[in-house]
Order: structure tokens, then C-alpha cells, then sequence
């Protein structure tokens, strides 16, 4: 199968045909970049700064771009210009930065909160309390250049489908209760990244409105 009878399948199995698809491109030569693209693409992910900046460069101007990856603060400069949507932030610093960023650009970035959901260890993500702390936190409300458009996490990489579904399942019940809470006006919860080549299905069942899909429409990387 080519590249593009892959992505018509893949559509195909979608439970929610409204959910966002973004390739995840990550380490792919530009030229399978553009053969998605050609195909209807325009939402990409990458998870390294300088990779996604120069294949920015390079590809059409149309295309939006998720950074999906953890991203340092001294790298946000070189994002603020084009960024469509930062999937991984989990830190106030990180959103001061990129408010300092977004307003030196003219601009509004958006964003997601990771959300620590798996069983393994991982340095990335907030808990639930973090997560909450973080909303309330009276300096949020003051960034007036960054909105916070929704939640992001990744499950545990396991065969247990319960488990997964579990793990998506408390990130769409934390993502409803936080949607009746009142929150600063930079906040707009209405995405929820979750799922990816591996369980976009349960992802999608479990109600996910984004999900990063790299391999299942790439093929398999040989490094991350
Ligand atoms: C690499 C990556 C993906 C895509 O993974 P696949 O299993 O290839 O679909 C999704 N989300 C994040 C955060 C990633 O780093």
C-alpha cells in the first residue's frame, strides 16, 4: 500500500470522522511529508524544535504545526513564529515563555496541558493536582497571549486494552469535570489530544477530539 491508500484506511476505521488527525512526521524525509499533504494533510507533529523548524521552512505555508514533543524554554523562540498548537506543556515557566514569545511575534499561541495518565515512569506530564494547581494559579490568568485549548496524554504502552481505555477514560472524566469549573478567560478547554498508532480507536471511543498518528501512516521509525 502507498502512502496514500494507507491515510484512506485509516480514515476509513475512524469511530468519530470530526476528530483531528495529525501526522506525526517525526524523523520522515520532507518528501513523505508532502505525499500526506498531497493527500489531504495539513496538520503535522513533530516532538524535536529544530527538526519542525526546518521542515517549516521547506513545506507549504498552509500546513499547522504540533509540537508533541517536551520542549525546553530556551527553544520557544524559535517556535513562537509558526507553531500552530504545543501539545506538551506542563509547566507555568514553559507558559510565561511562551506568552514572552507569542507577544514578540504579535501573536496568541495555543496550547495543551499534558496530562500524566500512564502507569509508567515518566518525567513528563502534570498529576491531577499539579494540574489543577497550575488552572487556579492566579499568574495563568495574566497570560494573555497563550490559550489553553485542552488536555493532552499518553497511555501506557501495553497489550491490556483495559488498562489503556482506563488511563483515557480518567483524562476524559478530569477534561469534563474542569469544563464546569470557572477558569481564567485564556482558557477554553475543547480538544483532548489522546491516541496514536497504536490505540486511536480506544483513544476515539474514549472521546478524544486529536489523535498523533506517526507509524500507522509513515511505517515504523528506527529511532524516536
Ligand atoms: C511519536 C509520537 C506519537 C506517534 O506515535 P506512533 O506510535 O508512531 O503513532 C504520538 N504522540 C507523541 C507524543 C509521540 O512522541
Amino acid at each position: 500500500m502507498n502512502l496514500k491508500e494507507n491515510l484512506i484506511s485509516l480514515k476509513n476505521t475512524f469511530i468519530n470522522p470530526t476528530c483531528t488527525l495529525v501526522a506525526v512526521s517525526k524523523t520522515k524525509p520532507n518528501k513523505l511529508l508532502l505525499e500526506a499533504y498531497e493527500a489531504g494533510i495539513r496538520d503535522f507533529g513533530e516532538n524535536k524544535v529544530q527538526e519542525m523548524s526546518e521542515k517549516a521552512e521547506q513545506l507549504p505555508k498552509d500546513i499547522r504545526w504540533h509540537m508533541i514533543g517536551h520542549l525546553q524554554r530556551n527553544k520557544v523562540k524559535y517556535l513562537a513564529p509558526f507553531v500552530h498548537l504545543i501539545h506538551s506543556v506542563d509547566s507555568l515557566k514553559l507558559l510565561k515563555e511562551i506568552d514572552k514569545e507569542a507577544k514578540k511575534n504579535e501573536r496568541i499561541i495555543q496550547v495543551l496541558l499534558q496530562v500524566y495518565i500512564a502507569k509508567e515512569e515518566s518525567k513528563f506530564g502534570l498529576d491531577e493536582v499539579e494540574l489543577r494547581t497550575l488552572l487556579h494559579d492566579e499568574a495563568l490568568a495574566k497570560l494573555d497571549s497563550v490559550k489553553i485549548i485542552g488536555l493532552m496524554g499518553m497511555a501506557t504502552y501495553t497489550d491490556d486494552e483495559d488498562q489503556i481505555r482506563a488511563e483515557f477514560r480518567f483524562l476524559k472524566n478530569l477534561f469534563e469535570s474542569l469544563q464546569n469549573e470557572a477558569l481564567p478567560s485564556n482558557v477554553e478547554l475543547k480538544e483532548l489530544s489522546m491516541g496514536m498508532s497504536g490505540d486511536y480507536l480506544l483513544a476515539q471511543e474514549e472521546g478524544s477530539t486529536m489523535v498523533r498518528v506517526g507509524s500507522a501512516i509513515f511505517g515504523e521509525r528506527n529511532y524516536q
